[in-house]
């Protein structure tokens, strides 16, 4: 049995896992005229032509490439998303795939990523991956990142860590990760709660666990979903105008999401339309257009009175992602505001 056991070991250690390469579009796909020039398209580059570039790719694992879509991120669409999260959980309930990379414009790679983070039931590596100069570049930064990313979907020890980020050099949780710069090729962070871990050349390390709920534990699901309800995003700033939201309301938005300044702040008169929201029935979250620090309940705003709800650690897109998932469902606003501090 031992003998058999011992066997059986030493054969799967030989052998490569399974990677299938998702491609969305974006800059790592993307095509300029010259390898010197600011100009360039995204997604001009299919997934097979992204693989060839980088042939060392498949002395790491078995790659199967998929073309989902191939836009530049600030088209990414809840439609394309959705088809997405239905795919990766066809292919990871399949015992022939160890991990899946997702190939996605850095512009919108934070709320795609929290949002498969949301609805993703598999505990196998989902990593999404990007660049910032498009493929024709001069020192493009894609073929690396895309060779980092399948060295962490292949390896046993990013599994069960919610969906990753891998761009130069270093790994990110969905729920941490944000963009911070429009150009610099090190343009994610994870600011307060720090990095899942870093790689290079395929030699990854791993230093924490994502502290939010996901995967397996998450209560979400989108197999049955087609559409997601209207949230809105309303940017504060001095002498804010309230009647935005209003608008916003009259739109038919279910929930409005408040980019508010310092601890999620805003007008008296944005506050008094927020108000007036919530007793229409749309929920209302208080979130930060600081790059940090938490929006806490109850501090400056009276949450209780006004109704709304406090985005903890989520910025505003991904506190858009949250509230979009859970006005699936019709929820008391105590439990929305759980979820905030759950995810
Ligand atoms: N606009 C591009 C996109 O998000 C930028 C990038 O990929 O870096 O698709």
């Amino acid at each position: 049995m031992l003998l058999l056991f011992i066997l059986f070991s030493v054969l799967c250690v030989g052998q490569k896992k399974n990677v299938v390469i998702l491609a969305t579009g974006g800059t790592i796909a993307g095509a300029a005229g010259s390898g010197v020039q600011s100009g360039y398209t995204s997604g001009q580059v299919t997934i097979d032509a992204m693989i060839n570039a980088v042939p060392d790719i498949t002395k790491l694992a078995e790659i199967k490439g998929e073309q989902i879509s191939n836009v530049g991120s600030q088209d990414m669409s809840f439609e394309i998303m959705l088809k997405l999260a239905k795919r990766i959980a066809e292919l990871t309930k399949g015992a022939n795939v160890d991990g899946v990379v997702i190939t996605h414009g850095t512009d919108t790679m934070e709320e795609t990523a929290y949002f498969l983070n949301l609805v993703c039931k598999t505990d196998k590596p989902i990593v999404l991956v990007g660049s910032m100069r498009p493929s024709t570049a001069v020192s493009a930064d894609g073929p690396l990142n895309l060779y980092d990313a399948v060295a962490v979907a292949a390896d046993p020890n990013a599994k069960n860590r919610g969906v990753l980020l891998v761009m130069n050099d270093w790994i990110h949780s969905a729920q941490s990760l944000t963009k911070v710069s429009t150009t610099a090729v090190q343009t994610f962070m994870s600011p307060i709660r720090g990095l899942i871990g870093t790689t290079a050349y395929g030699v990854n390390e791993y230093y924490r666990l994502p502290h939010s709920k996901y995967g397996s534990q998450s209560e979400f699901s989108v197999d049955n979903v087609t559409a997601l309800p209207r949230v809105d995003i309303i940017y504060a700033d001095v002498d804010m105008p309230a009647d935005l939201i209003d608008c916003s309301v009259e739109k038919g938005a279910k929930g409005i999401v408040i980019a508010g300044v310092g601890n999620g702040n805003m007008t008296k008169s944005a506050l008094e339309a927020c108000t007036r929201a919530v007793k229409k029935g749309v929920t209302v979250v208080r979130s930060t257009r600081v790059a940090t620090g938490n929006v806490g309940r109850n501090v400056e705003v009276n949450d209780d009175q006004a109704g709304t709800i406090a985005s903890y650690d989520l910025n505003p897109q991904k506190s858009r992602i949250l509230l979009s998932v859970a006005l699936l469902k019709q929820r008391k606003p105590a439990e929305i505001q759980k979820l905030f501090s759950d995810y």
